[in-house]
C-alpha cells in the first residue's frame, strides 16, 4: 500500500489558509486534499489529531561542514577573521567526515522542521568526485531533500583581497603566502565529472555549484561555473555582498560593485542565487531582478558576524526572488529555520515604524518555503497543494506556543522554535517521529562526531595557531578598510 491518508489535523493549505482537511499521500506527492470525513479504501490511515501541518521549511543556504566546526568560531569573529582564523577546522577531513557532516546537519535540520537545504560543502584542498558523492549519498540515506554544491575557489583570502598580503610580515607572511588552491580548471573538471554523473536519484538530492565568494574566484572561473550550471541546468550559489568590506574590495579589484561585476561576466540567471546580499545597491538589486536571480537571506549569521541587516523589503520590492537560510552551524550557531524566518520578519521592523514596510509573517513564511525552494530549483516543493511534494511538518497543537491558538501562522512564525515538531515527512516518507530520526542511529552518529572532532582538533594544532595569528592581521586590515567610501 503506497497511499497514506493523513486525517484529523489543521492543514496550512497552499500557504494561504488553515483548514481541517485530510491529505492523501501517494508515493512522494500530495495526491488529494479531501474533506475531513472522506475515507480512501486503499490508503493506510494516519491519525494526526491535535497536529498543525505545515509544509517543510526550505533552507536556502547552509554548509554541512559547519556541523563538525561548532564552537570553533570566536565570538568576536567577523566574516573575514572567521575565514582566516577557522580554516583549520576544515582540514584533515576524510570522505567519511564529509558524509558525517551531512548526516549531522540533516539531523539538526529535520528535528527543527526543515525538509530541504542548499548545501555549499567544502572539501580541501579541492573537491573530489568521491567526496561529493559521499555527501550526496548521506542526504539520500537520511532522506533530506538537498542541493549538494561543492564550494570552490581559486584564490585564498590572502590572494583575493587587494593589499591584504602586504600587511603581513616575516614568517607569518611566508606561511599565509604558501597557502594555495588548485588551478580552477582542474577543480571545475572534477565538478563537471561529479555533477554530470550523479550517483543518486535527482528527485530528492540534486547537484549544484558553489563558487564561494566572487572576490575569491577569477573571472574565467566564474564564467566557466555559469556555463556548467547552464549546461546541466543546476543551481549556482555564491556569497554575495555579505560584508561591506567585500564591496570595498570589489571596487578596488574590479572597479565596480559585486553585482555589476557578476552581471558583466554573464553569471546572473534564474539559476543564480546570492547568499546574504546585505550590501547590495539599488542598481544591483535591479540587475538581479532583471536576470530573475535570487537571494538567500541569512539573518542569524549576519547578526552573529556583525555583517549587517539585509534590506529584505527593498530586495523583495525590487523583484529579487527571495529565500531564507540559516548558514552553517559554526556561524549561526545552529540551523533553525523557524528562527531565521522569525528574524526575517522582526528585523524588517528595526528601522521603521511604518508597518507598510515590514516583512509580514505570511511573506516570511512564503520565503522560507516556496521562496527558498525556487533557489534550490525544486518546482513543486514548499506548499501543501495538489501534486506538490509530500514534505510535511507536524506541530503539536497542545504545545505552549499554541495555547491559546488564535492567529496560527503568526504564532508559528513569531513563536515556534522547532520545540513543537512531532513528525516530519519528506517525499512521502516519515523520517522523524517519537523524538527519533527514523533513518539513522543518532547515538552512533554522535559518537562518530565526537571522535572525528577530536581527531581534527588534535591534528591541526599548528594550523590553528597560525590561523589565529593571521586572523589578528586580517582584523586590523578590515578595520582600516571596511568603512572606505563606496560610490
Ligand atoms: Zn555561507
Amino acid at each position: 500500500m503506497t497511499k497514506t491518508l493523513i486525517r484529523g489535523a489543521q492543514v496550512f493549505v497552499e500557504n494561504d489558509n488553515f483548514a481541517e482537511v485530510s491529505l492523501l499521500i501517494d508515493k512522494d506527492q500530495i495526491a488529494a486534499i479531501l474533506p475531513k470525513s472522506e475515507t480512501v479504501a486503499d490508503a493506510k490511515p494516519f491519525d494526526a489529531t491535535g497536529r498543525i501541518i505545515i509544509p517543510g521549511l526550505v533552507n536556502g543556504h547552509t554548509h554541512s561542514h559547519g556541523a563538525l566546526a561548532r564552537g570553533g568560531v570566536p565570538d568576536d569573529a567577523i566574516l573575514e577573521t572567521f575565514l582566516a582564523g577557522s580554516a583549520w577546522l576544515n582540514l584533515d577531513r576524510s570522505h567519511d567526515d564529509l558524509a558525517l557532516c551531512a548526516q549531522l546537519s540533516a539531523v539538526e535540520l529535520i528535528r527543527k522542521g526543515c525538509t530541504s537545504c542548499f548545501d555549499l560543502f567544502i572539501e580541501l584542498p579541492g573537491p573530489t568526485v568521491e567526496g561529493t558523492y559521499a555527501v550526496a549519498h548521506a542526504y539520500h540515506d537520511v532522506g533530506l531533500r538537498a542541493v549538494v554544491a561543492p564550494m570552490i575557489a581559486d584564490q585564498t583570502i590572502y590572494q583575493a583581497l587587494p593589499g591584504l598580503l602586504d600587511t603581513f610580515e616575516g614568517p607569518l607572511r611566508e606561511a599565509v603566502a604558501a597557502i594555495t588552491l588548485p588551478d580552477w580548471r582542474s577543480t571545475l573538471a572534477v565538478c563537471d565529472q561529479a555533477l554530470r554523473n550523479w550517483p543518486v536519484p535527482t528527485g530528492r538530492v540534486r547537484p549544484g555549484l558553489g563558487p564561494t565568494i566572487p572576490l575569491h574566484c577569477s573571472d574565467a572561473f566564474l564564467q566557466a561555473c555559469a556555463h556548467l550550471s547552464d549546461d546541466i541546468s543546476m543551481p549556482l550559489q555564491t556569497h554575495l555582498a555579505e560584508t561591506r568590506l567585500q564591496q570595498v574590495m570589489a571596487q578596488r579589484k574590479f572597479g565596480t560593485s559585486l553585482g555589476e561585476h557578476l552581471s558583466e561576466l554573464g553569471v546572473l540567471s534564474p539559476r543564480f542565487s546570492g547568499a546574504h546580499g546585505v550590501w547590495l545597491s539599488e542598481a544591483e538589486m535591479t540587475l538581479l531582478a532583471a536576470a530573475e536571480a535570487g537571494i538567500s537571506h541569512n539573518p542569524m549569521s549576519n547578526l552573529r558576524l556583525g555583517s549587517g541587516i539585509a534590506p529584505l523589503r527593498r530586495l523583495a520590492d525590487a523583484g529579487v526572488a527571495m529565500g531564507i537560510g540559516t548558514d552553517a552551524s559554526n556561524t549561526s550557531d545552529g540551523q533553525n529555520m523557524f528562527e531565521a524566518m522569525r528574524l526575517a520578519t522582526t528585523l524588517s521592523r528595526v528601522n521603521t515604524s511604518d508597518s507598510e514596510q515590514w516583512v509580514r509573517t505570511t511573506e516570511a513564511f512564503d520565503m522560507a518555503t516556496r521562496g527558498s525552494a525556487r533557489l534550490l530549483g525544486f518546482d513543486s516543493v514548499g506548499q501543501i497543494a495538489l501534486g506538490w511534494a509530500a514534505d510535511l511538518v507536524f506541530l503539536d497543537q497542545s504545545y505552549c506556543h499554541y495555547t491559546p491558538q488564535r492567529t496560527t501562522l503568526d504564532q508559528i512564525v513569531m513563536a515556534e522554535t522547532g520545540a513543537a515538531v512531532r513528525e516530519v515527512m519528506i517525499a512521502g516518507q516519515m523520517v522523524f517521529s517519537d523524538d527519533r530520526i527514523l533513518t539513522l542511529d543518532e547515538a552512533a552518529l554522535r559518537q562518530r562526531a565526537l571522535v572525528a572532532a577530536d581527531r581534527i582538533t588534535h591534528a591541526n594544532v599548528g594550523a590553528r595557531t597560525m590561523n589565529a595569528a593571521a586572523a589578528e592581521v586580517v582584523k586590523g586590515f578590515c578595520q582600516r578598510h571596511c568603512t572606505a567610501h563606496l560610490p
